[in-house]
């Protein structure tokens, strides 16, 4: 019997050490798919951020060839202005914000930022300036203060714990067994999508970039939660320029200029009133939210009734 078990130990441990290093194959393979190495230009400089004003000018992108995404997106984010994304699903929002990043580069058209064409630049530099919380964080595999502190090694604990609070995750923090130290990601503890969501917020509200990307970054919490978190990254953004895509409209009624993108192309701009008197496909997606959200609370008041 022991002769046995051992080996079956054994097969097990080998089992067990083959499926996780698939699992790692399988992590960087996606990760590669998602953003193909960019390489810099020899002797890129660095991007020199003076104010951050940030340009799109006539940009087209396809992730493959003969169907394009974007087709000719050309707007402009004033140095520390407010500019909003809507529009469906598909529409090619977080697609800006990925080429913004320099994830990708466009097959025509430019990216600006103060002037400089961000393909030009190196990626470190650009990278440095921008904050960005996108739809689906991916943690590292590494602690929680390790993750909140990347962009920004040089942060304090005290920082650390500041920017934490702001974005609401303290409390879940300080109830963990190691707290700040405890490992997160695919091979420590799994957080939810709105706890993964929130460390990249306090990431970002840490490294205080001057240029913001937003995209969809309170989609996974919770209304309460939202509005809370919603208030810091307002103030945050204050006198930051800053792209946010929002899918729900409450929360884009301050930004400067609101654009309307469909299928790649921007429709419809403007400022919250202006694009309301208009009547246009904005105004549509508006009343609709409205109605939505008045029927839920609706629903929510007999149920308390009951
Ligand atoms: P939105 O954020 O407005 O919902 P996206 O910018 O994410 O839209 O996607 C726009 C289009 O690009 C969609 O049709 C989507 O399927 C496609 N797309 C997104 N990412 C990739 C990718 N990595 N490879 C191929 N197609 C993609
Ligand atoms: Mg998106």
């Amino acid at each position: 019997l022991i002769q046995l078990s051992i080996p079956l130990n054994f097969l097990g441990m080998i089992y067990r050490e083959i499926k996780q290093a698939l699992i790692d194959i399988e992590q960087m393979f996606t990760v590669l798919a998602q953003h193909p190495e960019i390489e810099d230009r020899p002797g890129a400089p660095a991007l020199a951020v003076a104010d951050g004003a940030v340009r799109f000018e006539d940009v087209r992108f396809g992730y493959v060839p003969g169907r394009e995404i974007l087709r000719g997106v050309s707007f402009e984010v004033p140095a520390g202005r407010t500019v909003a994304i809507v529009g469906p699903s598909g529409a090619g929002k977080s697609t800006i914000s990925r080429l913004l990043y320099r994830f990708y580069e466009p097959s025509s058209g430019r990216i600006t930022i103060d002037g400089q064409d961000i393909a030009a630049v190196s990626q470190a530099s650009l990278r440095a300036a921008i904050g960005m919380v996108p739809q689906d964080t991916v943690l590292f595999n590494d602690t929680i203060a390790y993750n909140i502190r990347y962009g920004r090694w040089d942060a304090t604990k005290d920082q650390v714990e500041a920017a934490a609070r702001l974005a609401q995750i303290d409390r879940i923090i300080a109830s963990l067994p190691q707290g700040y130290e405890t490992p997160v990601g695919e091979r420590g503890l799994k957080l939810s999508g709105g706890e993964k969501q929130r460390v990249a917020i306090a990431r970002t509200i840490l490294k205080a970039p001057p240029i913001l990307i937003l995209d969809e970054a309170t989609s996974a919490l919770d209304s309460f939660t939202e509005r809370e978190i919603q208030d810091a990254l307002e103030r945050i953004s204050r006198g930051r320029t800053t792209l946010v895509i929002a899918h729900r409209l409450s929360t884009v009624v301050n930004a400067d200029e609101i654009l309307v993108l469909d299928k790649g192309r921007v429709v419809e701009r403007g400022s919250h009133p202006a694009l309301i008197a208009r009547q246009g496909i904005y105004a549509a997606l508006w009343s609709r939210q409205r109605q939505a959200e008045a029927a839920r609370e609706t629903l929510k008041q007999s149920e308390a009734a009951l």
